[in-house]
C-alpha cells in the first residue's frame, strides 16, 4: 500500500517522466505501457481507488457490484482481448436483459421472440421480416436516433421501447441525438437475444478492479496516488509529457463554459437470500431478484430506466443479491459526468476545446471524458494502447526492463 500514500513533501515539485490524470481504463492502460518502455509513470486520480467508472468492489451483502453503473465488456478486437488477458483471465458471459413496458418483461433488444410476445403465438423469421418491411418508415441514412429506429422496426415498437427510455436518460427527443446513440442497440429476426453482438463478450473472472490491480502490480514503474485532483497534481509534479484522461472542458477551466453531459443516481437494494425466496416465480430462478441481469423500463411514469442484478453477469457464488436502479439526472458541477451527449450542438461545443487540445505542448486527451466520446471499454484500451505507440515511437523507449 506504499505507493498509494502520497509524499509529505510541501512546496517543492517532484518530477516524473509521463503525468498520468485519471486511474481508469485510459491511465493505467497508458501508463502500463510507458512504464513497461522503462519510463516513469504517477498516474494521479482525485477518487481514492482505481479502475474510474470500471471500478467493482464487495457491497456490505458480500454482493459483487458496479458502483458507477454496468460495464458489460465486449470487443472484436484480438488484439485487445490478448492485451488484457495478461492481466485477467475471463468468464464467458451472454450479456441477456429485457425491457419492463405495458406491465410485462418482453425479450430485448427486438428479436423474434419479442415479435411472438407481440403477436401472442408462434411466428418465424420470415414472416417477422415481412411485418418489418410494412412498418418500417423507408429513410435511406438515418440521421438521427429517431429515424434509426423507425426505420428498422416502425413506429409502434419504437414508441414502445425506445422514445421514453432515451428521453428518461438524455432529457432530449431522440430526434436531437445522433442515431449512432439508439443504433448501438441491435434489431434482429432471428431468435439471438443477446444484447450485444461482439465476437467476445466476457467478463475480467475476478472483476475489473482485480484487473487493475494485477496490471498495477505486474508494472514496477508506476507510482500511484490516489485522493490527487488535476490542479493539485499539476502543481505537484514536473512531467516530460502529461496525459489527461477527465473532462476536457475541465481541463482548460471551463473557458468556453461547460460541455453538456449526463449524470446518473444510483439506488442500491441489498437482499438477503430469505428476501429473494418470494421473487422466484418473477427472477426464474433461485437467488436472484429479476429474469435478467439488466431490465429496462422506457415507460415514462418509471422514474428510473434501469434495474441491473449484476450477479446474473459475474457468475459471483452467493446466496444474496443486490439490484440497483438508476435513475438520470442534468449533470451539475461536483456530480460526475457519465455520459458526453452525442449530438450536433454538443460536438461542436466540444470542437472549440479540441481545437485548444490540438495545440497544447506536451499533453494528450484519451478516454471518453477527454475525447467527449460515447465510447466502450475496448475502445478506450485501443485509443490508449495507439497514443502509447505513439509516445513511445516519439520519444523512444528508456532503458526498458528485461519483462517489457
Ligand atoms: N435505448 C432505449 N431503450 C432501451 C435501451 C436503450 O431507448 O431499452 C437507447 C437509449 O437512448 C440508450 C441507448 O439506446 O441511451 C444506448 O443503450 P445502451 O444500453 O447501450 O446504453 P448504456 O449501457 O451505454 O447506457
Amino acid at each position: 500500500m506504499d505507493r498509494f500514500r502520497i509524499p509529505h513533501i510541501l512546496n517543492s515539485q517532484l518530477t516524473t517522466d509521463f503525468l498520468i490524470i485519471g486511474a481508469g481504463f485510459s491511465g493505467l492502460v497508458v501508463a502500463e505501457r510507458l512504464a513497461a518502455a522503462g519510463w516513469k509513470c504517477v498516474v494521479a486520480d482525485r477518487r481514492s481507488h482505481i479502475g474510474g467508472n470500471a471500478h467493482d468492489c464487495a457491497d456490505a451483502a458480500g454482493v459483487l457490484i458496479h458502483p458507477y453503473g454496468p460495464h458489460y465488456f465486449r470487443t472484436d478486437s484480438p488484439q485487445i482481448v490478448d492485451y488484457l488477458s495478461r492481466f485477467t483471465t475471463w468468464h464467458d458471459v451472454a450479456y441477456t436483459i429485457k425491457s419492463h413496458t405495458r406491465g410485462r418483461y418482453w425479450s430485448f433488444p427486438i428479436n423474434l421472440n419479442t415479435f411472438e410476445e407481440y403477436l401472442g403465438r408462434a411466428s418465424t423469421t420470415a414472416e417477422f421480416s415481412a411485418w418489418l418491411v410494412k412498418s418500417r418508415v423507408p429513410i435511406d441514412v438515418p440521421q438521427n436516433s429517431e429515424e434509426v429506429i423507425i426505420s428498422q422496426v416502425g413506429r409502434e415498437l419504437y414508441e414502445w421501447f425506445f422514445e421514453g427510455y432515451t428521453h428518461k436518460q438524455w432529457q432530449r427527443h431522440p430526434r436531437e441525438l445522433d442515431a449512432s446513440v439508439c443504433g448501438r442497440v441491435p434489431i434482429r429476426t432471428n431468435r439471438d437475444d443477446r444484447y450485444l453482438s461482439e465476437t467476445f463478450q466476457a467478463m475480467p473472472s475476478h472483476g475489473y478492479t482485480a484487473l487493475f490491480e494485477n496490471l498495477l502490480a505486474a508494472t514496477p514503474g508506476i507510482e500511484l496516488h490516489l485522493g490527487v485532483d488535476w490542479l493539485e497534481a499539476k502543481a505537484r509534479w514536473d512531467c516530460k509529457h502529461l496525459i489527461f484522461t477527465g473532462a476536457i472542458d475541465e481541463y482548460f477551466g471551463y473557458c468556453f463554459g461547460p460541455l453538456p453531459y449526463r449524470s446518473l443516481r444510483f439506488e442500491h437494494e441489498s437482499f438477503t437470500p430469505e428476501e429473494l425466496r418470494p421473487r422466484e416465480s418473477v427472477s426464474e430462478k433461485p437467488g436472484f431478484w429479476q429474469p435478467a441481469m439488466q431490465v429496462n423500463y422506457p415507460d415514462t411514469d418509471v422514474p428510473f430506466t434501469r434495474i441491473v442484478e449484476i450477479k446474473h453477469a459475474t457468475g459471483q457464488k452467493i446466496d444474496a443479491s443486490t439490484i440497483v436502479r438508476e435513475y438520470p439526472m442534468d449533470w451539475l458541477p461536483g456530480r460526475e459526468p457519465y455520459y458526453p451527449i452525442p449530438a450536433p450542438d454538443a460536438h461542436a461545443a466540444y470542437q472549440k476545446y479540441a481545437q485548444l487540445a490540438a495545440v497544447e505542448p506536451r499533453a494528450s486527451f484519451i478516454g471518453r471524458l477527454a475525447t467527449y466520446r460515447y465510447s466502450n471499454m475496448d475502445q478506450v484500451a485501443a485509443l490508449a494502447l495507439a497514443e502509447a505507440a505513439r509516445l513511445i515511437a516519439r520519444h523512444g523507449s528508456n532503458t526498458p526492463r528485461p519483462h517489457s
